[in-house]
């Protein structure tokens, strides 16, 4: 295991250690090759998330080679589509030299894209008439990878030319066979001058890195790949990538992998990073000794074998499970509506989530649910922990969706604005149905509020429209005799709010208490510009300000109008200053009941914590 604390020291030890590794040779079968300095060595490796770190000659630039295959397989799987360049190749590992002659005996189709005959028929599938716009073709397509327009060395790419008549051979072979159509030595041409893309070992990470992010180059956020074919481009890298050590390779390090004999290595860790080693000594196979040194031991160091299980998902994501009778939206309600949802809300089932919904872990919930729903009539899901949706995980979710749906539950998720694809999923899937889960509600609070709404409705009780015409139906007004409650109505002002009016401002002097006589306010917190958190609600029937009644506070929150609103104000100065006598009565009485309440208020909450912790 590593002990050091940075990955750059990590790094830099890491090229001290090999530097020292002689042995292999420069390759010399492209006479130009041979002039390269041979003790070049230098290590790149790029995150997903675009951090780049380097060691030593991380920027020599060197030919690219065999690593282009990898890249241009990958264009010419987007411009002719999968099928048609299955006609013209396979995939399947040759366990030959990379410039064998490895054709599928019959049709002449090469084994694979990563061994030269495969190359030069993907070379001739990318888009263009022209040798010169098949290149051009090429270069953008790997300026996408690169964020930099790439050169051609044109001493190499002259040697190979006037050198390589075994790739000609091949060429003209493949031209006998129909797999290249028209004259073989333009797409021939092609492939010389793609091998002879100078790169550096900086700029193979950061391709790598693009593959190991989906497709998507990290640092430009600009796409190199669709989506669906990066999965195909890495997997014959995986299986072919190295040459007949392919095998060994896959074994030892566990990543797929692409060489060059101009001396470099790339190698991607999916989801994670990729990693570029440049060190022109290659072993008998072809393949850069340090390179395959400096992966090998980074490997092992870390435990980055992508066979390797780093994680499981079967602990469950579960984070509590309870009832609308148990737990209650922030909404304070009437009391009638109150004792309703206590006794009805075991109709409506809530699970929040934590963490990674893979295919184990979305297991666990759709057999939880499952289970579960046989008497209720709603699931609230609570995404809103969530950090992951993938695709396995997104697909289990939407078909337990569309099994509940099927049996006539209502659903609501919270939370799914996180989760684009998964609410793409289901939006795509229930398309012009009816009742589709309700997707739009940000947060938890909203999702369960809406769900009481649907059963107190289903119930005839006032929702939306509830007043609460009359002071005595108040909690705050309990045990008032009618000469208080007509000193109270004598005290009190009304104000009306528009739907989204403000009707106090977190630091304004608390001045009112306020009586909600009709609609719903909210009290919010504004996090910044754009974002605020619901601390709570109220509906008519219920007092809010009460800091009011004690002197030199300040609003703690933002209060806004849910609804068209109606309130009753009520300033405690006047009421303490009121010469009536019985007015110091009513102001106790007050009092009394708002610490009541506030007891209560907080009995609930401990009652609600038991839940959420069992
Ligand atoms: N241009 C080289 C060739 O075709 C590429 C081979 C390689 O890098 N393995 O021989």
């Amino acid at each position: 295991m590593v002990k050091t604390t940075s990955f750059q020291h990590y790094l830099d030890q890491l090229l001290e250690r090999f530097a020292s590794l002689q042995g292999g040779a420069v390759a010399n079968y492209i006479p130009e090759l041979s002039t390269v300095e041979p003790d070049g060595f230098g290590i790149a490796l790029v995150t997903v998330d675009g951090h780049v770190y380097q060691a030593g000659d991380s920027r020599t630039a060197f030919t690219i080679q065999s690593i282009s295959k990898a890249f241009v397989y990958g264009m010419a799987l987007e411009d002719r589509g999968v099928e048609t360049v299955a006609a013209r190749m396979d995939v399947e590992p040759s366990g030959e030299a990379f410039n064998s002659i490895s054709l599928e005996p019959g049709t002449g189709r090469p084994r694979n894209p990563m061994i030269n005959a495969g190359a030069i028929v993907a070379t001739s599938l990318v888009k263009g008439e022209a040798a010169e716009d098949r290149l051009e073709r090429i270069l953008d397509g790997l300026e996408r990878y690169t964020g930099r327009r790439l050169g051609i060395n044109e001493a190499v790419y002259r040697s190979e030319r006037d050198t390589g008549h075994r790739n000609r051979a091949i060429a003209h072979l493949l031209r006998n066979y129909d797999i290249l159509q028209g004259d073989p030595e333009s797409p021939l041409d092609a492939y010389f001058r793609q091998c002879a893309i100078e790169v550096t070992a900086r700029d193979l990470a950061l391709m790598g890195a693009a593959l190991a992010n989906d497709g998507v180059n990290p640092i430009t956020a600009v796409r190199a790949l669709p989506s669906p074919l990066v999965p195909r481009v890495l997997s014959v890298m995986a299986t072919c990538g190295m040459y007949d050590w392919s095998g060994n390779w896959i074994f030892e390090v566990g990543m797929p992998a692409k060489s060059g004999v101009g001396g470099g290595i790339v190698a991607v860790l999916p989801g994670q990073f990729g990693l570029a080693v440049y060190s022109p000594r290659l072993d008998p196979k072809g393949n850069s000794l340090r390179g395959i040194a400096v992966c090998r031991a980074m490997s092992r160091d870390f435990g980055m074998h992508m066979l390797r299980v780093s994680r499981t998902t079967t602990h469950s994501v579960i984070r509590a499970t309870y009832t609308a009778a148990e737990v209650h939206s922030n909404l304070l309600r009437d009391e009638r509506s109150t004792r309703h949802l206590r006794a009805e809300g075991h109709r409506a089932l809530v699970i929040e989530l934590t963490g990674e919904l893979m295919f184990v872990s979305a297991e666990i919930v759709s057999s939880t649910v499952a289970a579960a729903m046989k008497d209720r009539d709603w699931l609230v899901l609570d995404l809103t922990r969530v950090t992951a949706i993938d695709q396995p995980g997104g697909s289990l979710l939407t078909a337990l969706l569309e099994e509940l749906q099927g049996h006539g539950k209502g659903v609501v998720v919270a939370g799914s604005d996180r989760h684009f694809a998964f609410r793409q999923a289901v939006r795509t899937r229930f398309h012009g149905q009816e009742r589709p889960p309700r997707l739009d509600d940000t947060d938890m609070d909203r999702a369960l509020e809406f769900v009481e709404d649907r059963i107190l409705e289903s119930a005839g009780l006032p929702v939306q429209d509830f007043h609460a015409e009359r002071l005595e139906d108040q909690p705050l007004c309990r045990g008032l005799d009618p000469s208080e409650l007509a000193l109270l109505a004598e005290l009190l002002t009304p104000r009306k709010f528009q739907a989204g009016e403000r009707v106090c401002r977190e630091g304004d002097s608390a001045d009112r208490v306020y009586f909600l006589k009709k609609g719903r306010v909210s009290a919010s917190l504004r996090l910044d510009s754009k974002h605020d958190h619901r601390l709570g609600a109220y509906a008519a029937g219920w007092v809010f300000g009460e800091s009011a009644f004690f002197e030199g506070h300040r609003r703690t929150a933002d209060i806004v109008a849910d609804t068209a609103v109606e309130l009753l104000a009520l300033d405690p100065e006047a009421l303490a200053r009121h010469p009536d006598a019985a007015a110091r009565g009513l102001r106790c009485r007050l009092l009394a009941n708002l610490a009541e309440l506030n007891f209560e208020r907080l009995g609930r909450a401990n009652s609600e914590i038991r839940v959420l912790t069992r």
